[in-house]
């Protein structure tokens, strides 16, 4: 894993880490010399005449024109995602879901398919079994745990895209990107991956050979559980595509969530360090409980995948799964014990959070559909947070004793 991708800074010269030139990334200081950056909060941009007005149109200029198109504070996010990704270019979206669906169609057409994970975010699933059809598109699904020769014989002559996430959701199960990545550049195929679980201080796809990484920058990146917002990073040309579908299609992100979010890129390596170390310190110490029939985490040596997540990611990340012996009741029992962790429906916040997605998130799947997703009817899924990391433990110590 390397974690020391250096980039040439134009402004000062030097030689920068790409996670000093996230921090640093800044809109044009302005006549006031603000050291933090303002908050652009407006709809559409004034020209000085109508030449620079039809230059900017015929895209013979940079100058922003219209929020839905481009805005200064929203491009911050975008350039620092980009510096920490390590990608050609970017755009910002409303949500997580409205970078997933631009994805999709800004490149996918009739008659094209696409084939996915089957273990993946409940919306995204939507949208690829749902909604995609009705254009066209075909689809067709594969377990995490598929190896290199299920991967490529799932590929048809029609496939378009391969879209995956590593680390799962809630399952955990980690996929080897750069194995994907080989079939997908074989058969020249847009490898689309959601990296949300993992951010790119802990994971960087495009260095294992991804095409384009999507998140829900309402999970970690924000991680004080504030405002919505999505991104997707990746080759030139494609975010190009991309950006002209959502440019006509308007699910920007807003300026203000832009301004939040693009302020928590710079504590963002910080937090994921204490996230990460907090989570495996949970999972050592609540391995081999006499409650838990298992307790998963990507840098626990019994994961299944253990050497794939030591290869492709810096440190296991913020999310322990465990699976309660009890089943389905001591799952829903175990949220009523907790007295302190939230019942919440997010992750990747600064306060921990437990969740039960067999009674709530998958509860509508029926039993063989959860199985195959490894959804186990006891799983618990813990978004550990930069709370103390004794007082997690203790809380969710004495809500197992109670089971
Ligand atoms: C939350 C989430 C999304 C969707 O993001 P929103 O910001 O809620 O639209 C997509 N993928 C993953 C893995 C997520 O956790």
């Amino acid at each position: 894993m390397t974690n020391d991708l250096m980039t040439n800074d134009p402004m000062t010269n030097m030689e920068q880490h790409r996670i000093t030139k996230a921090i640093r990334t800044q809109t044009e200081r302005t006549n006031e010399m603000e050291h933090s950056t303002p908050m652009f909060l407006t709809s559409s941009f004034v020209f000085d005449n109508a030449e620079e007005l039809r230059a900017a149109f015929d895209d013979e200029s940079d100058d922003n024109i219209y929020t839905r198109f481009s805005n200064p504070g929203v491009q911050e996010f975008v350039d620092k995602m980009v510096a920490l990704e390590g990608a050609g270019a970017g755009f910002a979206t409303a949500s997580g879901m409205s970078a997933v669906f631009g994805s999709f169609m800004a490149l996918l057409k009739k008659g094209d398919h696409l084939l996915s994970c089957n273990s993946i975010f409940g919306s995204t699933h939507t949208v690829i079994s749902k909604y995609l059809p009705r254009y066209g598109i075909e689809f067709s699904y594969i377990p995490a745990t598929a190896t290199h020769h299920e991967w490529e014989a799932a590929i048809r002559p029609n496939t378009k895209m391969i879209y995956l996430e590593t680390p799962t959701n809630p399952g955990l199960d980690i996929i080897d990107i750069e194995m994907v990545s080989k079939i997908s550049k074989k058969h020249q195929v847009i490898l689309n991956v959601d990296n949300c679980f993992a951010t790119p201080l802990i994971q960087r796809p495009i260095e294992f050979g991804a095409d384009l990484v999507i998140h829900s920058a309402t999970k970690w990146i924000d991680g004080q559980g504030r405002v919505l917002g999505g991104v997707i990073v990746g080759d030139t040309a494609l975010i190009k595509e991309i950006y002209l579908f959502n440019r006509s299609t308007g699910p920007a992100l807003s300026p203000f969530n832009a301004w939040v979010l693009s302020k928590s890129l710079e504590t963002l390596d910080v937090r994921m360090e204490r996230h990460a170390k907090n989570a495996l310190e949970i999972a050592d110490t609540l391995e081999g409980h006499e409650k838990l029939a298992f307790v998963k985490y990507p840098f626990l040596p019994s994961h299944p995948q253990y050497l794939i997540a030591k290869k492709q990611m810096s440190t296991g990340g913020g999310i322990v799964c465990f699976e309660l012996k009890g089943g389905l009741e001591s799952g829903m029992k175990f949220l009523d014990n907790l007295k302190m962790l939230s019942l919440t429906a997010n992750l990747g916040d600064t306060r921990s959070i437990a969740s039960h997605p067999a009674s709530t998130t998958h509860a509508k799947l029926t039993e063989a559909e959860r199985q195959a997703v490894n959804i186990t009817p006891g799983l618990i899924r813990i978004s550990v947070g930069l709370e103390y990391v004794d007082d997690i433990l203790n809380d969710i110590m004495q809500a197992l004793e109670a089971c």
